[in-house]
């Protein structure tokens, strides 16, 4: 309840300088206690905007946005758009251009029309069936605003940012451009859309390990973009958390997509193949495996 307060002020005043409220470097759990910080900012403005807490699907970034790019306090007109499959509505701000409004609709009517044949125990602990209605008011039920940035820029294609508003998406202009398939792309949404559960203290990441080798003694690197991951807070220790919850769910595609092409279901089962690397717990593995191979 502190940290509704605390954000409410925030939402306020966030022009305000924000490093004492900005995240520390323990990104396991503790989040939440260094947003709670008693140290508030002031409520001053500042032309150097504030440090945010973004999540990507590379995993969780400090950055200090300049405030115009940051696109998030100036009162936005919004459009209001009503899913047909769902009934739900979400909006975009009028300065997420046309073409990316239509890629996420695209997006979202693709996976609210899929059909399923059955669901792995793990699958219907998260989302229930799968099931393009129920996929959609997973997502819609979370995202509630769309919004633009940059994300931190480099190749970002989404992110939220939970402690600023823990129901809003932002996209980015690489989500046209972006060269993974429409699966992948929605697995990237997906992933973001877990990050705004406030009550699950928003499924912060965990670092991987340093050196982060595969089976083949390779270096694990980014299936996005290629970089490194050791030692980045780009990981998770649970099977329920962005990585885990993303992968389960395309995992699931792959089995039980009763509408989907082949290439459709090869593509869900390649991207979550990859992404199960992020899973570090033994544990947790385990539980995936049995569940998922
Ligand atoms: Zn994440």
């Amino acid at each position: 309840m502190i940290r509704k307060s605390i954000l409410s002020l925030l939402s306020a005043c966030l022009w305000a300088a924000g490093p004492s409220f900005a995240a520390g470097p323990d990104f396991d759990g503790k989040l939440r206690d260094a947003v709670a910080s008693p140290s508030l900012p002031a409520m001053a403005p500042t032309p150097t905007g504030a440090m945010l807490t973004l999540f990507t699907i590379d995993g969780m970034r400090q950055v200090r946005m300049p405030a115009p790019k940051l696109g998030v306090l100036s009162a936005q007109n919004v459009t209001a758009f009503t899913d047909p499959v769902t009934n739900l509505t979400y909006t975009f701000d009028d300065d997420v251009p046309a073409d990316i409004q239509k890629q996420m609709r695209d997006d979202l009517a693709f996976i609210g029309g899929l059909k399923g044949n059955g669901a792995s125990g793990l699958h219907k602990e998260i989302f229930g069936q799968v099931d393009g209605p129920t996929y959609a008011r997973f997502f819609e039920t979370r995202v509630t605003a769309i919004g633009m940035s940059e994300c931190g820029g480099g190749n970002a294609v989404a992110c939220v940012m939970p402690f600023f508003n823990s129901s809003k998406m932002w996209l980015t202009q690489n989500f046209i451009k972006f060269s993974h398939p429409q699966i992948a792309r929605l697995m990237i949404v997906f992933h973001e859309s877990r990050h705004t559960e406030d009550a699950n203290g928003n499924w912060s990441h965990a670092r991987c390990p340093k050196p982060f080798l595969g089976k083949d003694g390779q270096e694990i690197k980014s299936i996005w973009t290629g970089a490194a991951l050791a030692g980045e807070p780009a990981c998770d220790k649970t099977p329920l958390g962005s990585y885990g919850s993303s992968m389960i769910m395309l995992k699931n595609v792959q089995k039980f997509c009763a509408s989907c092409t082949e290439k459709v279901r090869m593509d869900a089962g390649l991207y979550a193949d990859d992404q199960f690397k992020r899973i570090i717990d033994a544990k947790a593995r385990q539980e995936m495996l049995k569940d998922l191979y």
